[in-house]
């Protein structure tokens, strides 16, 4: 019994609209035997990278549905080149990246055909580009690996323990208990990840710490993690909250995105769209939503590259404010994702004037390379630790697809 859980494969999915990605993890050593990703699922031109074996090989198969993606990701996981796996039997499970839960689903879930209804009919307009595919791609798992075991790990789980005053929104409580508009937070695998991790490289268990993790990539959020448990987070109904982000807007008065509406002549729906993929420190720069496009352009005097990285740093940093606030105390802030791992300005910025609070950075250290490890970048004498963490979402969805069976 013991054995066969320690050899336990487990496949990893990450289903976009047009996109799919996979990672297939040893349980035992918790490394990664075989990864890939496919993309313009649908559209003409679709390729599927994988990689396995030491070695990369590219599909340029026609792939017309994520069913059609599915059955390639098995073809290369058997390839005779890069292959890592003999029959699909050796596959004991698989977990699915869910998006959106709603209120439908509080931590991750075994699929069964009532789970899939729920899924399918309540949850899709939540997050209507990521979930559906995500629930196609389910449906060809099912099809094509018939009989395995298949998880749903949700982005939201982890802050499923936000107290009620955390995530209500300050409207009609019957509104809310009708309709579920209320924060539900993104991201729950990294934060829960980092976190955790964190405590393991400050020797400490996860329950005596007051954690900020700043997920900051082209989505970004922030989190507060009291004694292990998520009590606070940044994005809300959807991950369209928080600090301005690549493309989003981030928080923004509700009145003000009506006036904005009106005078550009956008419905709703399109307004929504404008708020998604039109704003954010591309909108402010006016040159990229990509953090390196916006440090060289700094570099070379660019005035709104610098605005827009300054808010993004005043932003984040506010959150670290509040929820140092909220917590009441701070042991430490991690800084992932590839924002977090990556930019030295960003880090800088977010913990200059934070002594106060016990943060003292090694401007020295920060500026360091990512070495793909944990790196501890606060000042010798910092009583709040300044961790950079590669986050690993992956496998938390391993993790807990493995856990619920
Ligand atoms: P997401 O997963 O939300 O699409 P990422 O976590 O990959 O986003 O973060 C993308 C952001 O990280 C971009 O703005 C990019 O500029 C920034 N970044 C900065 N340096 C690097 C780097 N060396 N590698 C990857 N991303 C980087």
């Amino acid at each position: 019994m013991q054995k066969e859980q320690f050899t336990m494969k487990i496949l990893v999915i990450n289903a976009g609209s047009s996109s799919l990605k996979y990672q297939l993890i040893d349980m035992q050593t918790e490394g990664v035997i075989a990864k890939g990703g496919c993309e313009r699922i649908g559209i003409p031109g679709s390729v599927l990278k994988a990689k396995g074996n030491g070695k990369e090989k590219v599909y340029n198969n026609d792939m017309p549905s994520h069913k059609v993606a599915i059955e390639l990701v098995l073809e290369a996981l058997h390839d005779d080149e890069i292959g890592v796996i003999k029959s699909m039997k050796e596959i004991d499970a698989v977990g699915h990246r869910i998006v959106a839960s709603g209120e439908y689903f509080k931590k991750t879930t075994l699929v069964t055909p009532e789970v899939l209804k729920t899924l399918e009919e309540k949850t899709f307009e939540l997050a209507p580009l990521h979930n559906p595919a995500a629930a196609t791609a389910i449906r060809a798992c099912m099809e094509v690996m018939p009989g395995t075991p298949m998880a749903l790990v949700f982005d939201s789980s982890f802050h499923q323990t936000m107290p009620e005053k955390a995530y209500l929104y300050g409207i009609d409580y019957d509104d809310y208990k009708k309709y579920g508009v209320r924060k539900f937070g993104a991201h729950g695998t990294s934060h829960k990840f980092v976190s955790q991790e964190a405590a393991k490289f400050l020797g400490k268990k996860p329950e005596e710490l007051k954690i900020v993790t700043c997920h900051l990539g082209n989505g970004s959020s922030i989190s507060a993690v009291d004694g292990g448990v998520c009590v606070d987070t940044s994005m809300g109904f959807t991950p369209l909250a928080g600090v301005l982000m690549g493309t989003r807007s981030g928080d923004i008065d509700a009145s003000a995105v009506e006036f904005l509406a009106r005078k550009k002549g956008l419905s709703h729906a399109d307004m929504v769209t404008y708020l998604n993929k039109k704003c954010g420190v591309a909108g402010i720069s006016g040159v990229s939503s990509d953090f390196r496009d916006l440090e060289a352009g700094m570099e070379k005097g660019n005035e709104r590259c610098k605005l827009a990285l300054d808010m993004f740093n005043y932003q984040t940093k506010r959150f670290v404010g509040a929820y140092a606030a909220v917590m009441g105390g701070l042991d430490c802030i991690v800084f992932t994702a590839g924002i977090g791992e990556n930019t030295p300005y960003v880090r800088a910025g977010v913990c200059e004037g934070l002594e106060f609070l016990g943060v003292k950075l090694d401007l020295e250290k920060n500026e360091g390379k990512n070495d793909g490890g944990i790196r501890d970048i606060s000042a010798a004498g910092s009583r709040v630790k300044v961790l950079v963490i590669p986050t690993n979402e992956e496998l938390v969805i391993a993790r807990e697809t493995a856990e619920l069976l």
